[in-house]
C-alpha cells in the first residue's frame, strides 16, 4: 500500500491542530524553577482527555502531583517501540506583559500565527505530536511497531520533575529505535537548496562560580586593604580576551566543505565572516559549534559603599562541545581564573547520537514527501540543550527534529522573549512530518 498523503491529511485537520495548540497555550504552565511552580498536570490532563476522545489511553505520572508527565502508546505487536515523540508542556515566565501585543496566555490566532508564551517552545509541537497520534488512530494506520508519546514537565528548569525523573523511574517509556524532540529541524537556505538542521547532539553547559578574596579596609585608607573588585576585574579582562581553540570536528562541517570549500580550525572564522551577509543564521550556528564559549553573566561584591570589599563573586556560563568533558572545561577555566576559588557545576551533560546515514535518508525522504520538494537533512550539534540528553543517557538515539515550513522565519518565534508566536503552517507541516515519520518507522501488518 503506498503511504498516504500526510501533508493533505494535516491540512484537512488544520483547525483541530490549531485549536489544540491554542488550548494548551491558554493553560498557564509557567515554570519559575522555584517550587511550587509549573502546574503542568493541568496541561497533561487536557491532553489525556483529548487523546481519550480519540480512543487513545494516556497515563499521567508525577514526582509531585501538580507536575504531571504524560505517556501514551499507539499500536505495536510486541518488540521494540519504533518511535517516541517527546516534548514538554512547561514554559518560561512571560516577563513584562506590557511588552506583549497579545496577552501571553490568551492564545490569540491572528495573521496566520498563534501568539502566546509556549506557542513555539513548545506547545505547538506538543499539539503536532498529539495530533499525529490521533490521526494515526483515526485512520486506523496498521502499526506493527508502537509509537510512543512522552510529554513531560520541567524542561525549562533542568528536568528534575520532568524528563530527568522519567528517565530514572520510567525508562521503558523512552526505549525506542528513535526518539525525536525539540532542538532541531530548523531550515537554513544554502546555495539554492534547503538544509534541515537535525540536532544529533548538544553542547554541555557548566556554571562557574568564582570567588575572589581580598582584604577589607576603610575606603578612606584603601591602601590598607586589598580590593577584591580589582582582582575580579583582572580576571574579567582575561575572560573577555579568551580565544577558544577552533574546532571543526562537528558533523555539519563535512557538509559545509562541499559548499564553501576547505574548512579548518585556522580558516573557520574567515569562512564564518564570508557566510554572514548571505547566510546569517548558518554563520551564527557555525560560530556556536566551532568553539567552547565562556561568558561572564553575574557579578557581586562589597557590602558597604565606604568599605573596601574583601570578596567578589563572579558567575560564568560555559558551553562546551560534546567531546570537551569536565576535565577540559576545568583546565580552561582555571587558567583564566588562577587567583580565584573556583567551583564548577555541570548543569547539562553534553552527548550525541550517531548521525546514522539510513536514519538521515529516512528523514530526508519524509521531509521531501511533506514539502513536495527535496530537502537535505544535515546533522549538527545544537548550541543549547534539551531533554534529549536524558534520553541519550539510556542508550536511546534522540534527535532534535521539529521542522516547520522552510518559508517561515524562525526568528519570529521569539522563544523566551515577549510576543512569542508560531506560524499555523508550521504546525501543519510539523504534524504531517511526525505522521509520516511514525508511519515510516512503525507501519506494518498487525496480525
Ligand atoms: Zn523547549
Amino acid at each position: 500500500m503506498p503511504a498516504p498523503d500526510f501533508r493533505r491529511i494535516a491540512e484537512q485537520h488544520q483547525d483541530e491542530i490549531v485549536a489544540l495548540a491554542r488550548a494548551l497555550v491558554r493553560i498557564d504552565t509557567t515554570n519559575t524553577g522555584v517550587m511550587p511552580t509549573g502546574n503542568e498536570t493541568a496541561a497533561a490532563e487536557y491532553l489525556k482527555t483529548t487523546l481519550a476522545a480519540a480512543g487513545i489511553t494516556a497515563e499521567i505520572k508525577a514526582r509531585v502531583p501538580e507536575r504531571g508527565n504524560l505517556f501514551a502508546t499507539l499500536g505495536g505487536t510486541g518488540g521494540r517501540t519504533g518511535l517516541v515523540l517527546a516534548s514538554h508542556t512547561d514554559v518560561v515566565p512571560a516577563g513584562d506583559e506590557a511588552q506583549w501585543t497579545h496577552p501571553p496566555f490568551a492564545g490569540v490566532v491572528e495573521g496566520g500565527r498563534l501568539h502566546g508564551r509556549g506557542a513555539a517552545d513548545m506547545k505547538g509541537t506538543v499539539a503536532a505530536q498529539a495530533m499525529a497520534l490521533i490521526l494515526l488512530r483515526r485512520f486506523k494506520a496498521p502499526l506493527a511497531r508502537a509509537v510512543g508519546f512522552v510529554c513531560v514537565a520541567d524542561e525549562e528548569a533542568g528536568g528534575a520533575y520532568g524528563m530527568g525523573w522519567v528517565a530514572l523511574t520510567h525508562p521503558d517509556r523512552l526505549r525506542a529505535q528513535y526518539c525525536v524532540n525539540e532542538g532541531g529541524g530548523t531550515f537554513v537556505p544554502v546555495d539554492g537548496s534547503d538544509w534541515c538542521l537535525l540536532g544529533v547532539g548538544e553542547k554541555g553547559r557548566y556554571e562557574v562560580h568564582a570567588t575572589f578574596h581580598g582584604r577589607g579596609a576603610h575606603a578612606a585608607r584603601p591602601w590598607q586593604g586589598d580590593n577584591a573588585l580589582f582582582r575580579a576585574a583582572a580576571a574579567l579582562e582575561r575572560v573577555g580576551a579568551y580565544e577558544p581553540e577552533r574546532d571543526v570536528s562537528g558533523p555539519i562541517f563535512p557538509h559545509l566543505r562541499r559548499v564553501v570549500g576547505p574548512m579548518t580550525p585556522a580558516n573557520v572564522d574567515d569562512v564564518i565572516e564570508r557566510l554572514t551577509p548571505a547566510y546569517p543564521r548558518l554563520a551564527d550556528h557555525c560560530r556556536q559549534v566551532s568553539r567552547m564559549l565562556i561568558t561572564p553573566t553575574l557579578i557581586s561584591g562589597g557590602v558597604k559603599s565606604n568599605s573596601v570589599p574583601d570578596v567578589c563573586r563572579l558567575t560564568c556560563d560555559v558551553r562546551a562541545l560534546p567531546h570537551q568533558g569536565p576535565a577540559v572545561v576545568e583546565e580552561r577555566v582555571r587558567a583564566l581564573l588562577p587567583d580565584a576559588e573556583v567551583r564548577i557545576d555541570c548543569t547539562a551533560v553534553a552527548n550525541a547520537s550517531p548521525a546514522d546515514p539510513e536514519w538521515i535518508a529516512a528523514l530526508s525522504d519524509v521531509l521531501g514527501r511533506v514539502l513536495g520538494r527535496p530537502a537535505a537533512v544535515v546533522p549538527t550539534i545544537s548550541g543549547g540543550f534539551t531533554d534529549s540528553r536524558f534520553v541519550r543517557e539510556l542508550g536511546v538515539p534522540a534527535y532534535g527534529f521539529a521542522p516547520g515550513s522552510p518559508e517561515s522565519d524562525p526568528a519570529r518565534h521569539n522563544i523566551h522573549g515577549p510576543n512569542e508566536s508560531v506560524a499555523v503552517v508550521d504546525l501543519v507541516v510539523q504534524t504531517a512530518a511526525y505522521l509520516a515519520l511514525a508511519y515510516r518507522l512503525a507501519a506494518g501488518p498487525t496480525a
